[in-house]
């Protein structure tokens, strides 16, 4: 008698559908599935990821491709001929020399990578473009999500351009501008009564019932995370085709960091970059660390918490890749650091100040971690060493609503100028 693993049949996916990918496979057990809508293991409940038969890739090839995260095609589980599909095209956003900053932090080389500049602002982006790419070749067709605000955005947007439904949950409480920015794309947007982890575990009962639905960050998310990889491709090759040596990344659900972490791998594999060794640090905000705690108690199980900070777009009180963070960090020699919610807002403003990026909270709780993490002597200051802002300071104005404003407010004439003593 044969049991059924699934209770719909799955099509088998058009040859190259996925380019080179090969397979989901288990990151604990290492089993391997086929490329379907799974995220987790059958025989161990492990995470999925996306493993790969690499052809070879040449810097060259990558240079010629269109300037977004679709020159990485090859590198990812999407069809070679994706580039002619409307989707965000989020990607090769700037990565600019930081020298005020480094003066200010007493580092010798910084660099910002400024992933404010995606099509709705933020990093997320990048993972819900290959998410709906991956969605497309499962035939499901409605695009979802539960969302701390910025996956919120990019959903609603990538949605929007494709031309199919998406439906998004938030936590009740998030900023206005994430809820309103993501609302005007003309999805449908649930605000929920609870936290984001009340939000999440809600969205994986929906998509245990309802057919046909991408959830980008669940049933999808082994696809979605692998969009995170070309933040990494692209601050090497930015570089010109060169690995930092110390990287510093905000955490959330932790898969961004670990995503970097698997794309500079790959160049080294590939014989894109020279492997060298670097470390990753991770940031969050002290209202919700879970991560940092379990760094600094030497913990392998991270205890989930409930959040209160700032860094809305951070909280995730119980991060599914927290464990994976962990591993990366300590493996490359890094570290993970929390910050507390005025440093959060000193991070802003220092990074506004010095260097003309207005960042998200999340970018506040990245740069007050760099910070932290020189002043602590674990971060080299002779390294070249990468910061991420993953995020737009016009979505959490909130943040530096009470610190910042005009100097004055005087009447249109010259005389009430000079009054103000300026
Ligand atoms: C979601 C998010 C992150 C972190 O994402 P994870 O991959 O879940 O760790 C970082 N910065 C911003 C602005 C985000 O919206
Ligand atoms: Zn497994």
């Amino acid at each position: 008698m044969s049991i059924a693993l699934e209770s719909k049949p799955i099509t088998a996916p058009e040859a190259r559908a996925f380019g080179n990918a090969r397979c989901l496979v288990c990151r604990e057990c290492r089993a391997e599935q086929p490329l379907g809508p799974f995220y987790a293991c059958p025989e161990c409940f492990g995470p999925l990821e996306v493993g790969y038969d690499f052809p070879s890739v040449s810097r060259a090839s990558i240079e010629a491709g269109p300037k977004n995260v679709w020159r990485y095609a090859d590198l990812l589980p999407v069809r070679p001929d994706i580039a002619t599909i409307p989707n965000t095209e989020p990607g090769y956003t700037r990565l600019i020399r930081a020298d005020n900053l480094a003066r200010e932090l007493g580092i010798k080389t910084l660099w910002v990578k400024d992933d404010s500049g995606n099509p709705t602002h933020s990093f997320k982006d990048r993972v819900v473009a290959v998410a709906l790419a991956a969605a497309r070749e499962l035939g499901l067709e409605v695009l979802a999500c539960p969302s701390t605000g910025n996956l919120a955005n990019a959903v609603a947007a990538a949605a929007a351009r494709a031309g199919i439904k998406s439906v998004v949950f938030i936590p009740q409480d998030l900023e206005r501008p994430k809820v309103l920015a993501t609302a005007v794309y003309g999805g449908i947007l649930i605000a929920v009564k609870g936290n984001y982890d009340d939000v999440n575990k809600l969205a994986s009962e929906i998509a245990g019932e309802e057919e046909g639905w991408a959830f980008v960050n669940v049933n999808v998310r082994p696809y979605y995370a692998e969009g995170s990889k070309t933040l990494g491709y692209e601050v090497a090759e930015q570089l010109g085709w060169r690995l930092p040596q110390q990287v510093v990344i905000p955490v959330a659900s932790g898969s961004q960091l670990t995503k970097v972490d698997k794309g500079f791998t790959e160049l080294g594999r590939l014989g894109l970059v020279e492997p060298m060794p670097y470390k990753i640090f991770g940031a969050q905000a002290a209202g919700c660390s879970p991560v940092a705690t379990a760094f600094r108690d030497g913990q392998d199980v991270i205890r989930p918490v409930k959040p209160d900070t700032i860094a809305k777009s951070l909280a995730i009180g119980n991060p599914a890749d927290g464990p994976y963070v962990l591993d990366v960090c300590r493996r490359t020699g890094g570290a993970v650091e929390s910050v507390a919610d005025d440093e959060v807002r000193d991070g802003i403003q220092l990074l506004a100040r010095t260097e003309g990026i207005f960042a998200e909270t999340a970018g506040g709780v990245t740069v007050a971690t760099l910070k932290k993490l020189v002043e602590a002597g674990q971060l080299d200051p002779e390294a070249e060493t990468v910061v991420f802002n993953t995020g737009d300071g016009l979505k959490t104005l909130d943040a530096v609503a009470d610190r910042v404003g005009p100097a004055a407010t005087i009447e249109p004439t010259y005389a009430a100028f000079r009054a103000t003593g300026l």
